[in-house]
């Protein structure tokens, strides 16, 4: 898979507003917040999208979900609630090709997604 600018991130090669980090996963405040609460979680293993994810994986695929849900609920956002939502490829609106998970709360959202 190509580099891409999440890669940079995890290498601290471009600034971002890292929220969480454990072995595994790495959560980052999005650049163009949709919420009050915007953060994308990544597993720092480059997988391209979720369609690129294989069983091998299943574990890391299983501790991104549970680290945005762990972040969540450490920072009050549980109760009232929140979406984690990931596109996948061009129709999915993925623009960044390294999995992630977008952990959106702090307002009522929407349904459907446009
Ligand atoms: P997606 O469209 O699902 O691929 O989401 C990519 C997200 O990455 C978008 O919400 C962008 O605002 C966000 N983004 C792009 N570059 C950066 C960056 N350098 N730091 C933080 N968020 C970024």
């Amino acid at each position: 898979m190509s580099d891409t600018i999440f890669a940079k991130i995890i290498r601290r090669e471009i600034p971002a507003d890292i929220v969480y980090e454990d072995d595994d996963v790495l959560g980052f405040r999005d650049l163009n917040p949709q919420a009050p609460v915007h953060v994308l979680f990544i597993p720092k293993q480059p997988i391209a999208s979720l369609d690129a994810a294989d069983a091998g994986q299943a574990e890391l695929l299983g501790k991104l979900l549970l680290a945005a849900a762990a972040y969540a609920r450490e920072q009050g956002l549980a109760e009232r609630g929140y979406r984690a939502v990931i596109n996948c490829n061009e129709d999915g609106g993925q623009t960044v090709y390294h999995l992630h998970v977008h952990l959106l709360a702090g307002r009522r959202m929407q349904w459907p997604p446009g």
